[in-house]
């Protein structure tokens, strides 16, 4: 596939090339352009023709583009979501939903694009202020290979409807279904120019991007090592910057749980997308009057899961989308055991057989009776490892959840409305789920605090952030 810049394919002009291989088999599905500045400055130059008459275009007409561009992916989503399958890992009943909460959140954009409202300030003899929002310009967004649509979604929705126009810069191992989502909203009716996909290298396309004085704001979402270097680059141009970095989700289960409910949600929230998702449940604390039934039953739920290919149709949980990454939790894993710092209750090595030799398979793993000393409760876990921790109490499971760096999200799995307060109250993180974990509609505010980062995306807070007051004073 080609990059696409001011609404056509393009190739790189020095017809580099940079190959994606399914991570189940191993097999080389397609190759992209390794693009470098050069092309960043093509596409800037794209995005910069499209801003104008873009942002011209009342904001309900462009929210109408969004709607049309839903309905396509709608009627795409099956071959979309095979594709994301092939380049990701996913289980295809994952990658259908993750191709349909894009459709969604283009829709959710589209359905508040006529609530654009402003201010009116009343000054009395000094005068009026009229305050309404603008776009900021050209953007950019970065976007990581583990919800590479969902976060395409979240970033270019709101982006759009301000009125912005943009660069997205893919994954290098998922840039396809990126690029065909790209096409779709170019057919739905977008100025050419004002979406543009430029694929190639972090270090050369992604900083490129960061570093171009065009752009006016960078949303990055991917490691805290690589956010840390968007935001030391955009500061030197004073750029806007929303991060959304990794997580390490604590999740707590109260005495008096579903404990059914909360095994069903601790499943899902470890191992949906193999573990690669940033408000993953990373650390679960049990309450330890009910840590024993809630434990074997849980073993006997991931002992259950059916890993294979994501094309297969018995498939629960796919490959982890690259060797680099099965490899560091096969060695968080082997680290716990050697030192004694967890028990292995399921999993705790890869998949052999010939349908996984080509594969980056690792088996669903539970650790039990992790110590806080342990890596698996120290370092965000990108995949399928999940330590158990037992409690004795609230104060201990809130005093632990909080032993973190990050803060995206938590989870309380409660009857008790005090331990709910006391959860939301003290517990650091962007969002706290009760007897839920793990879902982010396009309605709510989404982000972190501490390490876990800057800004929200998500919800009418997101198209905020894509935009900036302008006042217009009138002294009568
Ligand atoms: P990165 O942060 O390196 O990658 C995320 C995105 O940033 C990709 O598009 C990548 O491009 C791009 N990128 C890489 N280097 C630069 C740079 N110097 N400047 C600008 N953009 C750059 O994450 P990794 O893929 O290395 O994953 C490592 C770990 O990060 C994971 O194991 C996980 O812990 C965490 N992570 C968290 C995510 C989240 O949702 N919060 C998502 C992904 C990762 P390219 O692919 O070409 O390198």
């Amino acid at each position: 596939m080609q990059m696409r810049i001011g609404g056509k394919e393009v190739s790189s002009p020095d017809e580099s090339w940079t190959e994606v291989k399914n991570p189940a088999t191993g097999e080389v599905i397609d190759r992209v352009p390794a693009g470098s500045a050069e092309d960043v400055a093509r596409a800037v130059e794209a995005a910069e023709a499209a801003a104008e008459p873009w942002k011209k275009i009342p904001m309900r007409d462009r929210g109408m583009v969004l709607f049309r561009a839903a309905g396509k992916v709608r009627e795409q989503h099956r071959d979309l979501a095979r594709l994301l399958t092939m380049e990701q890992g996913k289980p295809l009943k994952e990658a259908i939903d993750e191709v349909r909460g894009f459709a969604n959140i283009l829709e959710f954009y589209a359905g508040i694009s006529a609530q654009q409202a402003g201010d009116m300030i009343r000054l009395g003899p000094a005068g009026d202020c009229l305050v309404v929002r603008e776009p900021l310009g050209v953007c950019g967004a970065i976007i990581p290979w583990n919800m590479p649509v969902l976060i395409m979604g979240w970033k270019a929705g709101p982006a759009l409807l301000a009125g912005n126009t943009l660069i997205i810069k893919p994954a290098a191992t998922t840039p396809l279904t990126t690029l065909k989502l790209g096409a779709i909203l170019d057919e739905a009716g977008l100025p050419p120019g004002a979406l543009n996909i430029v694929t190639g290298p972090g270090p050369v396309v992604g900083e490129a991007l960061v570093s171009h004085p065009a752009i006016r704001k960078i949303s990055f979402t991917g490691s805290c090592a690589t956010g840390t270097r968007v935001r030391e680059l955009a500061a030197m141009q004073l750029k806007e910057v929303t991060l959304e970095l990794g997580g390490s989700d604590p999740m707590i289960v109260m005495e008096d749980a579903d404990i059914g409910r909360a095994v069903e949600g601790a499943l899902r929230g470890r191992f949906y997308n193999a573990g690669q998702t940033c408000t993953a449940v990373k650390r679960l604390y049990v309450h330890e009057k009910i840590a024993r039934p809630f434990t074997q039953r849980l073993k006997e739920r991931v002992d259950a899961l059916n890993v294979g290919n994501g094309l297969g149709p018995k498939t629960d949980m796919g490959p982890l989308n690259s060797a680099a990454g099965r490899d560091f939790i096969a060695r968080a894993v082997d680290e716990t055991r050697e030192k004694g710092e967890g028990t292995i209750l399921s999993g705790g090595c890869t998949l052999r057989g010939s349908a996984y030799e080509q594969g980056n398979f690792y088996r669903p793993t539970l650790v039990a009776d992790v110590t806080p000393a342990s890596v698996l409760l120290k370092e965000e876990i990108f995949g399928p490892v999940l330590p158990v921790v037992t409690v004795p109490d609230l104060d201990t499971a809130i005093r632990e959840a909080n032993r973190s760096s990050y803060g995206l999200g938590a989870s309380v799995w409660t009857q008790n409305l005090a331990v709910t307060k006391k959860v939301f109250d003290n517990v650091h993180a962007g969002i706290i789920w009760v007897n839920r974990h793990l879902t982010v509609p396009p309605e709510v505010p989404f982000g972190g605090m501490r390490e876990s980062g800057i800004g929200r995306e998500n919800g009418h807070h997101a198209l905020e952030q894509y935009s900036r007051t302008k006042t217009l004073f009138i002294g009568w």
